[in-house]
């Protein structure tokens, strides 16, 4: 790698910088969401969530382990799980993508006076975490099966990475230098044989590696890579697939174990054979989360449906009333779509950012931002409690959302995916532009060969199907305009400045000299619809859904209703009715047994059909104690 000397990043920042691949993301200073769904989750990140995890991590002392921790401090007394270090670093990632995308000086500030915090913990040699190491605690990486100290200095990294691009160089990037340099010295080639219980270091040292051009660390991280998998671990009471060290990364067929775990993994894969040219490995990696798609992953877009160990089910196990769906997962399996994106250019993947988008990420986090889900079930049979505002809840399993969890990952995680989210919308290929994701937003970048483009985006979405995209600038001469057509929207058509022609689904590309007050207009047909399941997922056999575009739909109860005997008649199409969609369904009584099995239950006499309104799933549980469900019984 060529050394760099990193600076801030003329694109304003981007999670993601490899250094080739199919595409290539803008930045947060060349595409800004300006308006609509998005913008407004946005708006709430940077208002209130940012300042709630601030406040929790310094009410519950995850902050204050840095001071607590810094040197000749004595016995250290320390606070939270052993991976808190790493939430006080997601949120800093956060802040500063958010500096990013605003340039608040506030917020500026705060992520220098948090630096200044993390740095008294930061032992001479390089050696960065509260948990392990100090007068009266266990000696330095003498845990690594569930120590977390890799994974925590992975976040480190990423937060410095988000620094230096938003802000430039400065004391985190130094911190995470010193850190980095620590790990490649201990866990080098001539070093201690060992990986973290918790991948994230990889995809860390990547990035580190692309922004500062140092070798050393992408061989790192090609070191962790492959030394996993191998059953170095201690065997875990959920096997050594819990933590993805079964069988190494470029002999699987699928991801297994821990969602979050296999998720990162995969991503520090997918990041190490990009830089390394490895097409076997990224090939491997693909093939891998194709199959979890197609068998592993529920109809959100969620993962992980044992909530025993946060895992993967085995093939179609996916039980709507035991979906777990972290929220970490969705945002884990959105960064390791992006990485297949940009290196395959294969739009599918733009498809399953969007399906997580609007299923998990959009449904994990309150209205004001001050509460979120952890787990994201998709069938919520006991009624939810509403949860004290000053309280942390110990379970995670279900609703309602909760102001903090004792384990807080969700929080800073979403925190760090919002305010970095127009970084994932539109990238270059190599003549032109595509947009992957829609949304209100101004774009205005430079072509591969360097000229100047401007567009406006304005849509509904995902309400309304029409995006209109304006040039608004240009330095003249023609160049290829490429849309992504999602896989549900048959029968959409493209307007460009030379006519109307349909547009099957996956990317659609217009070439045309673009001139200021050039439109292209994608109309997507959004018509809500019955999905059903493969029928292997059995838990889910005769039941349908309801999406309406990228938004999957929910029944939800806040009364008496029992959504257990709800029958929807899949003869009647779904249609849209203001802000919902109405299924003709009826509820069926089914009388109370002693045993529930035997011959075929006698049914009540058929109630009359009745139009049932259904609602999008991520605003399921915002009007107070509900059951809710996502797969509907058919009549
Ligand atoms: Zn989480």
């Amino acid at each position: 790698m060529t050394k760099a000397s990193p600076g801030t990043d003329p694109t304003g920042g981007r999670p993601v910088v490899p250094s080739c691949g199919a595409l290539r993301p803008l930045g947060l200073g060349e595409v800004r969401v300006v308006d609509g769904f998005w913008a407004t989750r946005q708006r709430v990140n940077g208002d209130a969530t940012l300042d709630h995890g601030r406040s929790w991590m310094d009410k519950l002392g995850w902050t204050g382990n840095f001071t607590a921790a810094r040197a000749g401090a004595g016995e250290v007394d320390r606070r939270g799980r052993e991976f808190a270090d790493s939430e006080v670093y997601k949120l800093v990632e956060a802040m500063s993508w958010e500096v990013g995308r605003t340039a608040s000086t506030d917020r500026d500030r705060e992520v220098a006076e948090l630096t200044e915090l993390i740095a008294l913990a930061q032992a001479p040699d390089g050696y960065l975490g509260t948990a392990f190491g100090g007068p009266g605690q266990r000696p330095r990486h003498s845990d690594l099966a569930s120590g977390h100290e890799l994974y925590c200095a992975g976040h480190l990294l990423q937060a410095a990475v988000a620094r230096t691009r938003t802000g430039g160089a400065g004391p985190l990037l130094d911190i995470a230098r010193r850190a980095a340099d620590h790990v490649c010295d201990i866990f080098g080639p001539d070093g201690t044989w060992g990986i973290c219980g918790h991948p994230n270091i990889e995809p860390a040292l990547v990035e580190l590696a692309r922004l500062t051009g140092e070798q050393r660390y992408l061989d790192q991280a090609g070191l962790f890579v492959r030394r996993r998998g191998h059953q170095t671990l201690p065997q875990h009471h959920f096997g050594w697939s819990y933590y993805s060290d079964d069988v190494p990364v470029r002999d699987a067929t699928v991801l297994r174990g821990h969602a979050v775990r296999a998720l990162y993994l995969a991503c520090g894969a997918v990041d190490v054979a990009v830089e390394t040219g490895d097409g076997e490995l990224l090939a491997a990696v693909a093939a891998q989360f194709d199959r979890t798609l197609a068998r592993r992953t529920h109809l959100t877009g969620g993962m992980g449906s044992r909530h025993m160990d946060e895992a993967f089910g085995d093939d179609f196990v996916l039980p709507p009333d035991r979906s777990y769906s972290e929220t970490c997962a969705g945002v884990a399996a959105i960064m390791l779509a992006w990485r297949l994106l940009l290196a395959t250019g294969v739009s599918r993947y733009a498809d399953v950012i969007e399906r997580i988008l609007y299923n998990v990420v959009a449904t994990a986090v309150s209205d004001d931002g001050r509460a979120f889900f952890y787990a994201n079930t998709l069938h919520q049979r006991v009624r939810t409690v509403d949860v004290p505002t000053d309280e942390q809840q110990l379970g995670f399993g279900g609703g309602p959302r909760a102001p903090w969890f004792e384990v807080s990952c969700c929080l800073p995680n979403v925190a760090r995916l919002l305010a970095s989210l127009s970084a994932y919308l539109v990238t270059t290929d190599d003549a032109g532009l595509r947009i992957h994701q829609y949304a209100d937003a101004d774009v205005d970048t430079r072509l591969p060969d360097g000229r100047r483009v401007a567009l406006r985006m304005r849509t509904g979405y995902p309400d309304d199907g029409v995006v209109t995209v304006r040039v608004t600038a240009t330095d003249g001469g023609g160049f290829p305009l490429t849309l992504r057509v999602p896989e549900w929207a048959t029968g959409a058509v493209l307007v460009t400045p030379t006519g109307r022609r349909p547009a099957r689904p996956g990317p659609v590309t217009v070439r045309h000299a673009f001139a200021v007050g050039d439109e292209v207009r994608l109309e997507l047909p959004l018509r809500p619809r019955f999905t059903h399941p493969d029928p292997r997922v059995d838990a889910v056999r005769g039941c349908v859904a309801v999406e309406r575009g990228p938004v999957v739909y929910c029944a939800e109860a806040l009364a008496d209703e029992d959504l257990d005997t709800l029958r929807v008649d899949p003869g009647s199409l779904p249609v849209d009715v203001d802000g919902g969609v109405l299924v003709r369904a009826r509820f069926t009584a089914v009388g109370e047994r002693a045993w529930p099995y035997g011959p075929t239950p006698r049914r009540a006499p058929a109630a009359p059909l009745t139009g049932l309104r259904l609602l999008p799933y991520h605003r399921w549980a915002r009007r107070g104690p509900a059951t809710m469900r996502v797969w509907l019984p058919v009549t």
